[in-house]
């Protein structure tokens, strides 16, 4: 099944929201430039939608500490399905059901690969306090430099399980 509707006999949501939507999925959405800034205030040196190619995927965290090897997403509460806000829509949900639940499965596949490869991810969802979420960041980003302060050895990374 086509994941846009088309042909499906199942239509897309034909409401201006859907183009909202749309114009909030990739980067630059509001709560990614204001953690963004609040991480640049940290002195924070880091890259956005940074792809990392793991086993021919291309993953590209919404930030990047590249050095450290910490990559950051920012959920969004509607597109990731956030248990307090994620509500499945009432409507078309042949549509959005589908496309809501292979997000989810996704995002943990991009979570796997990456810790796989030896990346910390962070997720955290739109709706949590930025502040909270920027001294969050900060901290594990400066704990792992001053855990290795000559550099990262070469199998930094190995998964912890916390
Ligand atoms: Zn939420």
């Amino acid at each position: 099944m086509s994941v846009d509707g088309i042909g499906t006999g199942v239509a897309p949501p034909s409401l201006g929201r859907s183009r909202n939507m749309a114009a909030i999925r990739r980067s630059d959405t509001k709560p990614e430039v204001a953690l963004r800034s609040a991480l640049h205030r940290q002195g924070l040196r880091f890259r956005k939608d940074y792809p990392v190619r793991v086993e021919g995927r291309l993953i590209r965290p919404d930030i990047a500490f590249t050095r450290q090897r910490i990559a950051v997403f920012v959920d969004g509460c509607f597109w990731h399905s956030c248990p307090m806000h994620g509500r499945q829509p009432r409507k078309n949900t042949a549509y959005w059901g589908p496309k809501l639940d292979s997000n989810t499965a996704r995002d943990r596949q991009q979570t796997a690969l990456l810790e796989a490869a030896g990346w910390r991810v962070l997720r955290f969802w739109e709706h949590e306090p930025l502040e909270t979420v920027a001294d969050q960041i900060g901290q594990t980003v400066r704990g792992d430099v001053r855990d290795s302060p000559v550099g990262l050895s070469p199998d930094y990374g190995t998964p912890v399980s916390e």
